[in-house]
C-alpha cells in the first residue's frame, strides 16, 4: 500500500511523468551502458555531452526556437534571472516597464531595483491579482529597454492568453514562464528573451532554463557575476562550470515525452480539457466553491479557488490528503485551495479531485 503513487497538485516541485520516473529509474545505476549514473558522470565527458545537446536540441523542437536563439540551463532558479536578466539587457540608468499581474511578478520587479530603473506600467494588485490588462489602454515608455511580463502566476493563477505588442524602442518582450512553460506552443519570435524555472513542468528543481535571442547577448553591465552573464554560457554551451547534471538530464526525457505525445499542440489539448473540467466544477457548484480569477485569463497549470464557507477549506485539504490528492493548499500568502494541473497530471486525477469536490459540497453544501 505505501508504495502507491499520490495525485500531487504541488505548485512546484511538481508532479513528473510515471514513466519518465520510471525510466530514469531504470538507468538509474548504469546509463545505457556506460557503467555510471549519471551523477556520477563528468560534464565534459562524451556522454554527458550527449545529454545535455539532445535535452536543448528536444526543446529546440518543441518550441519551434530557431538558431537566432541562444537556450541555457543555469543555476538559482527563476528568482536568479530575476537579477540577471536586467544586468544582461540594461545599464543601471535604463528604463524598463513592468506588467505586474501577481506576486512573482511583483518580486521580479523589486529585485530589478537594484539594476536598472523599472516602472510598473500596470498592477492588479489592488483588484487582488485577478486580471491582466487590457493590451489597448497598456501605455508603455517608449525608452525602455523591455517590457516585462509573467505569462503565468503561479500562486494568483492569472495567464496570458496571448501577449502584448512591446511599444519600447528595441521592441522586447521578456517573460518569466516558470508555471506554463512548455504546456502549450509559444511563439518564441515575440520574445527577446524566456525564463523558466524547471520544477513545474519540465524537470526537478535545480534547473533553469533561459531562451535568449543572440544579439541581446554580450552586454552585461560591469558588476555581473560571472554566473550571471548570459555570454559566459552561451560562449560555454551551458558548461562553463559543473552545471545540474542529473537535472538537465531528467529536463531531456521529460522533452522527449513531451514530443512523444505529439508535442505541444497536443500537449495544450490534455491541459485545456484538464482546465475546463476543474473550471466548469468550480463554476457549477453554485457558489460552493469560487474562483476570483476572470474567467478569460484562468491559468490552465495553477487552479486557485475558495469555499464559501471559508472554515471548511481545511477540513477540505484533510479529506483529499487522505484519498491521495495532496498539496491541495493554498499559497500561505492567498490561503484557500489551489490544485496545481500541470502536464504531468494525468485527466484521472483532475476527475478524481472533480468528484471529491461534488461529494464533499454534497456532505457539507
Ligand atoms: N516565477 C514564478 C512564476 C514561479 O512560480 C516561481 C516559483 O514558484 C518563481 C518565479 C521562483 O522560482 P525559483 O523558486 O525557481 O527561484
Amino acid at each position: 500500500a505505501g508504495s502507491e503513487r499520490v495525485f500531487n497538485f504541488a505548485a512546484g516541485p511538481a508532479i513528473l511523468p510515471e514513466n519518465v520516473l520510471r525510466r530514469a529509474e531504470s538507468e538509474l545505476y548504469n546509463w545505457r551502458g556506460s557503467g555510471m549514473s549519471v551523477m556520477e558522470m563528468s560534464h565534459r565527458g562524451k556522454e554527458f555531452r550527449s545529454i545535455i545537446e539532445k535535452a536543448e536540441s528536444d526543446l529546440r523542437t518543441l518550441l519551434n526556437i530557431s538558431s537566432d536563439y541562444a537556450v541555457l540551463f543555469l543555476q538559482g532558479g527563476a528568482t536568479t534571472q530575476f537579477a540577471a536578466v536586467p544586468l544582461n539587457l540594461c545599464t543601471p540608468s535604463d528604463a524598463v516597464d513592468f506588467v505586474v499581474t501577481g506576486s512573482w511578478g511583483d518580486k521580479a520587479f523589486k529585485e530589478a531595483v537594484k539594476y536598472c530603473k523599472p516602472n510598473v506600467i500596470w498592477s492588479g494588485k489592488s483588484e487582488k491579482y485577478t486580471k491582466v490588462p487590457s493590451f489597448d489602454g497598456l501605455e508603455q515608455n517608449p525608452d525602455a529597454k523591455y517590457l516585462h511580463i509573467c505569462a503565468n502566476e503561479t500562486i494568483h493563477g492569472v495567464e496570458f492568453k496571448d501577449y502584448p505588442t512591446p511599444r519600447n524602442r528595441a521592441g522586447l518582450l521578456v517573460a518569466d514562464m516558470s508555471s506554463n512553460f512548455c504546456s502549450k506552443p509559444v511563439d518564441v519570435t515575440k520574445f527577446g528573451l524566456i525564463y523558466a524555472g524547471a520544477q513545474k513542468n519540465v524537470g526537478p528543481s535545480g534547473v533553469t532554463i533561459v531562451i535568449v535571442r543572440k544579439d541581446l547577448i554580450g552586454n552585461a553591465q560591469e558588476i555581473t557575476p560571472v554566473m550571471l552573464d548570459y555570454k559566459i554560457h552561451a560562449d560555454n554551451n551551458s558548461l562553463y562550470n559543473t552545471p545540474p547534471c542529473f537535472g538537465i538530464y531528467m529536463c531531456g526525457l521529460v522533452f522527449e515525452d513531451l514530443l512523444a505525445q505529439g508535442g505541444l499542440v497536443e500537449v495544450e489539448k490534455k491541459n485545456i480539457k484538464k482546465g475546463q473540467m476543474l473550471y466548469n466544477a468550480i463554476d457549477e457548484s453554485k457558489g460552493f466553491y469560487r474562483c476570483p480569477v476572470e474567467k478569460s485569463v484562468r491559468s490552465l497549470m495553477n487552479v486557485p479557488f475558495t469555499l464559501e464557507k471559508s472554515e471548511l477549506e481545511e477540513e477540505f485539504v484533510k479529506e483529499a490528503a487522505k484519498e491521495k490528492m495532496l498539496q491541495l493548499k493554498g499559497h500561505r500568502s492567498v490561503g484557500g485551495i489551489r490544485a496545481s494541473i500541470y502536464n504531468a497530471m494525468p485527466l484521472a486525477g483532475v476527475e478524481k479531485l472533480v468528484a471529491f469536490m461534488k461529494d464533499f459540497q454534497a456532505r457539507h453544501g
